[in-house]
C-alpha cells in the first residue's frame, strides 16, 4: 500500500525543510510545485485542500482543459513541459509561469503584446537549459543563454524569473545542479533580476536546494505513480 497523499506531501515537506536547513537556507524562499500531469483533476482539488498553490503540469492538450475546470481554485499554474510555437498563445492564457522558453520563436509566440489575449500582463517565464547532447530533451544549449536572455529581456509581455534545468539521467545531480548555478551566475550580470532557479524533481531535490534552487518540480514524491499513460 502506497501512504496517504497526505503523509507523502508531509513527508516531502519535512525533507526540503531539512534541506534548507542543510543549506543554511529559510525554507520560505523556495517554491514548491506538484507535477500533476496524468492525474485526474480530483487530485489536485484534494492537493489544494492540503494546502497546495502551485501545480505544474506539461501537455498543453491535458493541462488546458483541466486547468479550465479547476479555475475556482485560483491556483498558480506552471508549464513546465516543452511548448510547441502554435500552442503559444493558448498557453500564455491559461500559465501564471512557463519554465520551458528555449528558442526566441517561442519567446515571441509566448509574448503575447500583439493583443491577442487582450491583456497587458506579462507572464513570468523561465529560460530551459539543456544539459544534454540530445536537443529532443528541449532547452537551450549553455553557448546560447545570454543571447535568449537578451531577446526576452526585450520583450514587454514577459518577465524573465531564471533557469530551469533537468538533471540528466546517468550524472550525480549535484554536479549538473552546481553546472545551473554557474550559469545562473552570468545570466544575473545582464539580468540582474533573472535571480530564480527551477530544479529539482522526486529524485534529486535535495540537490537542488543545496545548489540554490527557488522552485522545485515534484511530482511521484507526492502524488504517488502516475497512471498509465494513453
Ligand atoms: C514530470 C516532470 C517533473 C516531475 O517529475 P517527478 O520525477 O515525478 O518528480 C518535473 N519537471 C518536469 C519538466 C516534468 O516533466
Amino acid at each position: 500500500m502506497e501512504a496517504p497523499l497526505g503523509e507523502r506531501l508531509a513527508a516531502v515537506r519535512h525533507r526540503i525543510e531539512d534541506a534548507a536547513a542543510r543549506a543554511g537556507r529559510d525554507p520560505a524562499t523556495i517554491t514548491t510545485i506538484v507535477v500533476t500531469k496524468f492525474h485526474p483533476a480530483q487530485l489536485i482539488r484534494d492537493l489544494h485542500a492540503l494546502g497546495v498553490r502551485d501545480f505544474g503540469e506539461s501537455r498543453h492538450q491535458e493541462a488546458q482543459p483541466k486547468i479550465a475546470e479547476l479555475a475556482d481554485l485560483g491556483a498558480t499554474w506552471h508549464f513546465v513541459g516543452q511548448v510547441q510555437g502554435k500552442k503559444a498563445k493558448q498557453v500564455r492564457s491559461y500559465a501564471d509561469v512557463v519554465h520551458s522558453v528555449d528558442r526566441e520563436s517561442l519567446a515571441d509566440g509566448l509574448d503575447g503584446t500583439d493583443g491577442a489575449d487582450g491583456s497587458d500582463r506579462r507572464l513570468d517565464v523561465f529560460i530551459q537549459l539543456n544539459l544534454t547532447d540530445d536537443p529532443a530533451r528541449g532547452g537551450v544549449h549553455p553557448d546560447g543563454v545570454a543571447a535568449l536572455a537578451e531577446h526576452v529581456l526585450a520583450k514587454p509581455g514577459l518577465r524573465l524569473l531564471g533557469l530551469m534545468a533537468v538533471a540528466p539521467l546517468g550524472v550525480e545531480p549535484r554536479g549538473a545542479f552546481e553546472a545551473v548555478r554557474g550559469m545562473s551566475e552570468r545570466l544575473l550580470t545582464i539580468a540582474p533580476a533573472a535571480s530564480a532557479l527551477s530544479m529539482g524533481m522526486s529524485g534529486d531535490f535535495e540537490d537542488a536546494i543545496l545548489e540554490g534552487a527557488t522552485h522545485l518540480r515534484i511530482g511521484t514524491a507526492i502524488t504517488g505513480n502516475r497512471p498509465i499513460q494513453g
